[in-house]
């Protein structure tokens, strides 16, 4: 962006969407021609997961049911367990982020296809991006392989999003908006990708939380998530990710809740310094977006506050230090004392 010139890479993927997608499962996977799947899930995917199993019929293979949080490279060796010992040679995940991650994790160790079916609005199915944990460290990479071939986006899983997570995880997807409006890398693309994406968040969230069985809402809500996915697949993350990694990382905090408590502080701190960011969400928000966005994450039922998850006072210095040290692009240059007040304020 130095030079004026913009790149916009795009990851190849074949998507489905639409209520019931999720019994096209099968016919994608013989379109792969793969014989022998490995179904990973979640525990509160076991429904759904359990239903493509049988859909599945010869085609499945081995299955594993205990996807974990930051793909933990512990319970990534249990699944390649299962990989072995069930020859796989595609994956198949359903569920959250936890269980999208697992398979990326499984597809780079052997080379298998990916096939996602997510019931969350994380968006890791449309990225290059693993992040996996090893003793309680957490570390990212990059790679175009990483990114699952098929897709496939069923609103109905949604369904059964309980209010808490239905609002953290939409919060979550429109971090990745934000983000991108603000990034260096931004190009015509994600700039209208991650406007649509707020829009489509900002409008579709209070009717799917007014209605939560709500199948047209639901379905908005998904794409304008898909959507947001994209921008965090296409431009580089900024201060908003570092201290949601940092934090999450330290302390072990539940992703969605993490994201959706710090985006109202960290939109604050940036959209002065943003003038395109700003401009677009205060016409969609018509409002200050920063309060616009507060109000929804402190409708939360869950914890709304660093404290009340577990973060002591005493340790926000040391945070603000650390993400004032790493190297990633932000509008406002991330200093530590104005971070230590920005995480004082969500504390
Ligand atoms: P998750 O997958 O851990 O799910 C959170 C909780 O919600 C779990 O208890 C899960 O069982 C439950 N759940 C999921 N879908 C449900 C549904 N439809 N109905 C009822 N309950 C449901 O969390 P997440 O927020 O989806 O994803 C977080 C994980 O994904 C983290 O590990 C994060 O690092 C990773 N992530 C990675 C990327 C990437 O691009 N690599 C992007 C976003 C998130």
């Amino acid at each position: 962006t130095n030079s004026g010139i913009t790149v916009h890479q795009t990851h190849p993927s074949r998507v489905l969407a639409g209520p019931g997608a999720r019994h096209r499962v099968p016919g994608e996977v013989a379109r792969l021609g793969a014989g022998r799947v490995l179904l990973v899930s979640t525990r509160s995917a076991k429904d759904a997961a359990d239903d493509l199993a049988v859909r599945l019929g010869d085609r499945l293979a081995g299955r594993f049911g205990r996807a974990a949080a930051h793909t933990p490279v512990t319970v990534t060796a249990e699944a390649m367990e299962v990989v072995r010992e069930s020859g796989a040679d595609a994956v198949v995940a359903i569920g959250g982020g936890s269980a999208v991650g697992l398979a990326k994790a499984v597809s780079a160790r052997t080379g298998v296809p990916q096939l996602v079916v997510p019931t969350t609005y994380a968006g890791s199915e449309v990225t290059p991006v693993l992040g996996e944990t090893e003793n309680g460290v957490k570390s990212t990479r990059r790679d175009q392989a990483l990114v699952p071939g098929t897709v496939v986006y069923d609103p109905e899983l949604t369904l059964t999003m309980p209010a808490g997570l239905t609002r953290t995880s939409a919060l979550n997807a429109l971090a990745h908006a934000v983000e991108a409006l603000w990034a260096p890398d931004a190009t015509a693309v994600s700039d209208a990708f991650a406007t649509e994406a707020c829009t489509g968040i900002l409008d579709a969230l209070p009717a799917v939380l007014a209605r939560p069985d709500g199948l047209a809402d639901r379905a908005r809500l998904q794409q304008a998530a898909w959507l947001a996915g994209l921008c965090l697949g296409q431009t580089r993350m900024g201060l908003h990710h570092q201290l949601a990694h940092a934090l999450g990382g330290t302390f072990d905090l539940p992703h969605a809740a993490l994201h959706a408590l710090l985006l109202p502080h960290v939109l604050a701190y940036n959209l002065p310094f943003a003038p395109k960011a700003d401009a677009r969400l205060r016409r969609i928000t018509g409002d200050d977006p920063a309060a616009v966005v507060g109000r929804i994450a402190r409708a939360h039922d869950g914890p709304t506050t660093l404290g009340a998850l577990g973060v002591t006072w005493e340790s926000l210095r040391a945070v603000a230090e650390r993400v004032a040290a790493q190297p990633y692009p932000n509008p406002r240059p991330p200093e530590a004392d104005a971070l230590t007040r920005l995480l004082q304020a969500a504390w």
